[in-house]
């Protein structure tokens, strides 16, 4: 229904100037574009469990609500990340959904968020749903390194209220060096989230020093480990910010499908660890790969995918031709100057990456 209702009128021009996020349908594309693990879960692990699985399930009540504190999924998550016993845990409706907690909370007059660009697409899109002008530090263009006395400049002038770093970072692929890291723990006034969303292929945390620096925060997801569809994260760190941050979140955000789900999956991780180690094998094999082709250039990742970037001028008419070969890959061409001619691929199955491959060198060939 289309009508002359309000909207055009009532909602802040700010949220009517942005395009909605897009998500790719997927059918039958090879679905390299938005850093999911390819193997499917549950049907990838082995028959009894997933029997197990469906009847922790069928014991579920829902007719209730779940319990907000999930207390049984808070352990499986401290055993499987390591968590330190004295550093709180607040989950939330994937991490996406915790960014936008903090940032509600310290939203207000004369507060500003920093992060490094290119970035996290939703670091920029969330400060500005909740009215937080958000300063874009560039990296350096050639690695993709912090700039780290440009980040401590605009610390110093504009006292940020959160840094945000990806760690590795999306869509880059790198970890940022952790001397440069702690240099900006070291200066900054209020809170830093290292967002480790990566950590199963990066295998490189910050988890071991929240005890130095008080205002850091870790966040960790389930998604990019396997289990996106379930939209799960973490926040970790000290119970002064959690405490504060969990007065904003809605009190049942993780349903109790979720909880279960995730918790039976992290009682049973040998299937996504081997999976990950797969992918990170593969990612490996891939980046060689790409390395070889002299019309491309292509960056080392420590995360689930990587960033190449095409011949001048035909990022846009190479991913439309892997779009008709069936494989979808995300266009960065046109999000960032540094960005210029790029393309992000997700690693996929053995399958799927010879069949990016085999449709790139197409494309490349082709026009
Ligand atoms: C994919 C991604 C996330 C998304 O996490 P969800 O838990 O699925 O919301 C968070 N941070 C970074 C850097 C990502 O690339």
């Amino acid at each position: 229904m289309k009508g002359a209702g309000g909207a055009g009128r009532w909602i802040r021009p700010e949220i009517r100037e942005l395009a909605a996020y897009h998500v790719a349908e997927a059918g039958r594309y090879a679905k390299l574009d938005a850093m999911e693990n390819p193997y499917p879960w549950p049907a990838s692990l082995p028959p009894a469990l997933v029997r197990q699985w469906q009847e922790r399930l069928a014991e579920l009540e829902l007719n209730r609500y779940p319990d907000p504190a999930a207390p049984e999924l808070v352990r499986g998550l401290r055993r499987y990340m390591a968590i330190p016993a004295d550093a709180a845990v607040l989950l939330g409706n994937g991490s996406d959904e915790l960014i936008q907690l903090l940032l509600m909370g310290v939203a207000g007059e004369g507060r500003r968020v920093l992060v490094p660009s290119p970035g996290f697409s939703m670091y920029a899109m969330i400060s500005r749903f909740v009215g937080l002008p958000c300063h874009q530090v560039p990296l350096r263009p050639t690695d993709f390194s912090l700039d780290v006395d440009a980040m401590l400049e605009v610390i110093d002038r504009e006292q940020p209220a959160v840094v945000l770093l990806a760690y590795p970072n999306n869509p880059t692929g790198n970890l940022f060096r952790e001397q440069d890291v702690e240099r900006i723990l070291d200066a900054a006034p209020g809170l830093v989230v290292i967002d480790e969303a990566y950590y199963p292929f990066a295998r490189a945390s910050f988890m071991d020093r929240l005890r130095r620096w008080p205002d850091l925060l870790i966040l960790r997801t389930v998604s990019k480990l396997g289990l996106a569809g379930l939209r799960l994260g973490m926040l970790v760190g000290s119970g002064d910010w959690l405490g504060e941050i969990d007065k904003i979140r809605l009190p049942y955000n993780i349903s109790a499908l979720t909880q279960a789900t995730a918790a039976f999956a992290l009682e049973h991780p040998a299937t996504l660890d081997e999976q990950a180690e797969r992918i990170r094998h593969d990612r490996d094999r891939l980046y060689r790969q790409l390395a070889a082709r002299d019309q491309l250039e292509v960056w080392p990742s420590a995360a689930n995918f990587l960033l190449l970037r095409c011949p001048s001028g035909r990022a846009g008419s190479i991913h439309r031709s892997l779009f008709r070969s069936g494989v979808l890959v995300k266009n960065l061409h046109g999000s960032h100057p540094l960005l210029h001619d790029c393309l992000r691929v997700t690693v996929g199955t053995p399958e799927e990456n010879a069949r990016f491959l085999e449709a790139l060198d197409r494309a490349l060939g082709g026009d």
